[in-house]
């Protein structure tokens, strides 16, 4: 899988693409990041990429023009290119969406707006769909686009390497993760539930699903409201 990240900040990524799973990744080249600093595609002397809004109002402006050089210079380098802009104001992402992406697109360019925003004339006429990661305000669409990168490279088939904890993921199916504990068995009294210590995995498995259960039923009943529904069709 290649991303593409059009951005003003290139220097944000630096030590997130050196950290954990997507640094692992790339050192497996089971992803590949190109970071496009936005100002590489000025026209104009002061490499200047951002200008107060027409019509008034406080704040900048990423201009078209920049953003227009950058977009057709991706889409002549990777012609089956989808470039998303990371936006408050697109379609909420959800696991069920990342794992869409993984499976019809091989190239992602993620296009992060900055300050205001950008200029609408890209959002309607250049880009392939607009994201977004939540309903609340980001300073720029860089945090955004991490995000994205993280949860889809961790569905590219080798990047997590035990199949199974992605499949019992919380949203991987219907439920959430069951809950997880770790040594010491007991941390100033705090004990760890002892049916986990027992050994006996078919018990273990049952006590898990029940919790799955429980918790998606206490913390996220919408989805709990599905996986009733769904019960009830099989
Ligand atoms: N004035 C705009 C917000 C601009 S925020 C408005 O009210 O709609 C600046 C940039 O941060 C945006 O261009 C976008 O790229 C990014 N951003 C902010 N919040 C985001 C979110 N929830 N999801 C994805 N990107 C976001």
């Amino acid at each position: 899988m290649q991303f593409n990240i059009i951005t003003l900040f290139p220097d944000f990524f630096i030590n997130p693409l050196e950290t954990s799973l997507i640094k692992k990744a790339l050192e497996r080249k089971l992803i590949t990041v190109n970071v496009i600093n936005l100002r590489d595609f000025t026209d104009n002397k002061h490499r200047q990429c951002d200008d107060t809004p027409y019509g008034g109002g406080c704040g900048m402006v990423l201009m078209i023009e920049p953003l227009y050089n950058a977009i057709t210079y991706i889409r002549k380098k990777y012609k089956d290119t989808y470039i998303v802009y990371l936006s408050p104001q697109g379609e909420k992402i959800t696991q069920k969406y990342i794992k869409k992406v993984v499976k019809q697109r091989k190239n992602i360019t993620l296009l992060c707006g900055h300050y205001e925003g950008i200029d609408n004339r890209i959002i309607e006429n250049f880009i392939d769909e607009e994201i977004s990661i939540g309903d609340y305000i980001l300073s720029g669409g860089e945090t955004a686009s991490l995000v994205f990168l993280e949860a889809v490279s961790r569905l590219v088939p080798g990047v997590v390497q035990k199949k199974d904890s992605i499949e019992l993921d919380s949203f991987s199916g219907d439920l959430l993760k069951y809950p997880q504990y770790t040594k010491p068995e007991s941390f100033k009294g705090l004990r760890v539930p002892k049916i986990l210590l027992s050994g006996n995995h078919p018990e273990i498995k049952k006590w898990r699903f029940e919790k799955q259960i429980e918790i998606t039923q206490k913390k996220n009943p919408n989805l709990y409201k599905k996986f009733i529904k769904r019960g009830k069709k099989k």
